[in-house]
């Protein structure tokens, strides 16, 4: 087995101490992040060294997930037939930019970091993806991920093509100030290829709202007003009604949508969330309100578990409250990982990618798997958990409500028109419903797992829409 813990430093101009700043640990080769996390802490403490808060065990399985994202993509593209040169086309990125990102911090020294934005395929339109900030940030990860939003965007039939960017920086190391200096030295180095019309950013992980009026602002001093530039601004900036809850409530829209399918009824419908982030908190709301019973809900503090059904007001209360829902005492209180395992009919993973891998997957109980997070599933779990009949509803349907809305504020800054709250959640549950019946009349016609009709949909549309363009030069 191999371990590799990388911690960085920094120095103190005044005193020359140096103080571990932030680290990270690859290639953990099986378990869970928190997993990790706890025998990192465990070893250091062991050694000596102290860990510093915002010490971070990598949880996006990045290699395994372009791997992975490869995989499914060869499969669908076996189903259709398309032949070995689309496929080059299909999967090569359109542009990839690396740039220096450099600002000063709050006490007048320099740091210097990697900015990304690969644009993957603009065959459908302009190019669509977050920025995220993030140590592990690299251009492998971020070409993953922007291929990701391209199959993304066409299964929910957006006019978008797929992008994604991000720097290789902790941001809660930064103050607010040294993070709005570095996204502004950001936009000076990729201004010109972004654009309403080419490439529009969108928040991720360790990204905010106001990074991107931050961004907006920058990239209006080169280029005029825009606000279409950028999408999950504020509202008060030009963002969109209901584009903070759009993920999770599309995730609890389509959870319906599968219900109906297999003809069985919300009440006799068990389930359990990992993650009350943002995704999580909004689908277990959602989920709530339809008459779900929610039996277990996670975040890092723990899982919560109540066989009757938790009372989820009261715990979107006490996360709003304290942060997260450590202290929530309104059920038992279970190891983070149990989550996945406890017998109820439909488990959604909304935290970490990998979490369902080969030294989990027999454990699992769930009849349905819906992906609110981005590749939570590995490949050898997903054959096994197919073989045994569990349903999944894969991530670039399950979690598109977030790009979708993000359309929807494109529209808005693009007419200078409001829209009202009632219509954006009616528009989402439109184009949601459209896109879940198209993969679900495919999976049908074709006999092929839901994961593979949505790449097959989703990669049909690009292929198309490249052929009609004239992309491919005869
Ligand atoms: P978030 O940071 O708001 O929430 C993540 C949650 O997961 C937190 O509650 C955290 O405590 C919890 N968590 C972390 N590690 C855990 C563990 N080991 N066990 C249990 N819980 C754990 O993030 P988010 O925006 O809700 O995103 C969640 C997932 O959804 C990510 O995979 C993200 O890429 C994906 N996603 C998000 C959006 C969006 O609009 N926010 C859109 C598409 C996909």
């Amino acid at each position: 087995m191999v371990l590799n813990l990388f911690v960085t430093h920094r120095r103190s101009a005044s005193s020359g101490d140096v103080t571990l700043e932030n680290g990270s640990l690859t290639q953990p080769l099986t378990g869970s992040p928190s997993f990790w996390r706890r025998g990192t802490e465990l070893v250091s403490r062991w050694l000596g060294l102290k860990l510093p808060a915002s010490f971070i065990v990598q949880d996006e399985c990045i290699v395994k997930a372009s791997k992975a994202l490869e995989l499914y993509f060869n499969r669908a593209a076996d189903e259709l037939d398309t032949p070995e040169w689309m496929r080059s086309l299909l999967l090569e990125s359109k542009r990839e930019v690396a740039v220096q990102v450099t600002f000063e911090l709050d006490d007048g020294t320099i740091e210097t970091a990697r900015g990304y934005r690969v644009q993957h395929n603009n065959a459908r339109g302009p190019m669509k993806g977050g920025l995220r900030y993030h140590p592990q940030v690299d251009i492998d990860e971020v070409r993953a991920l922007a291929s990701l939003m391209t199959w993304k965007t066409a299964v929910v039939d957006i006019p978008y093509g797929g992008a994604k960017g991000g720097v290789a920086i902790n941001p809660r190391d930064l103050s607010r100030k040294e993070l709005e200096r570095l996204t502004r030295s950001f936009v000076d180095g990729i201004h010109d290829i972004v654009g309403p019309d080419k490439d529009i950013p969108a928040p991720d992980m360790g990204t905010t709202h106001e990074v991107m009026a931050w961004f907006r602002n920058q990239w209006e001093k080169y280029h005029g007003f825009n606000p279409a530039v950028i999408t999950g601004k504020p509202v008060e900036e030009y963002g969109a009604k209901g584009r903070e809850e759009a993920t999770g409530r599309g995730v609890g829209i389509l959870c319906i949508k599968l219900l109906g399918r297999l003809r069985a009824k919300p009440r006799e419908c068990p389930v359990a969330i990992q993650g009350f982030g943002n995704v999580g908190s909004h689908a277990a709301k959602y989920l709530y309100e339809s008459d779900f019973p929610i039996h277990a809900i996670s975040d890092l503090s723990g899982c919560y578990y109540d066989p009757q059904g938790l009372d989820i007001p009261a715990a979107l209360r006490h996360s709003l409250k304290h942060g997260s829902l450590e202290g929530f005492t309104g059920g038992e209180r279970l190891p983070a990982d149990d989550l996945l395992t406890l017998d109820v009919k439909l488990l959604i993973p909304a935290a970490l990618g990998g979490v369902i891998h080969e030294g989990n997957v027999d454990k699992i109980r769930a009849e349905w798997i819906v992906e609110a997070a981005n590749a939570p599933t590995l490949p050898q779990a997903d054959d096994m958990l197919r073989n045994n009949g569990v349903i999944i509803l894969p991530d670039i349907l399950a979690n598109a409500g977030g790009v979708t809305v993000s359309y929807f504020e494109w529209v808005q800054n693009r007419q200078h028109y409001r829209w009202s709250l009632d219509r954006v959640r009616q528009e989402l549950e439109h184009t949601l419903s459209n896109a879940f019946e198209h993969v679900w009349r495919e999976a049908h016609a074709r006999q092929v797992d839901l994961r593979t009709a949505a790449y097959m949909l989703g990669i049909g549309r690009v292929q198309r829409a490249a052929e009609l363009a004239g992309f491919v030069a005869h």
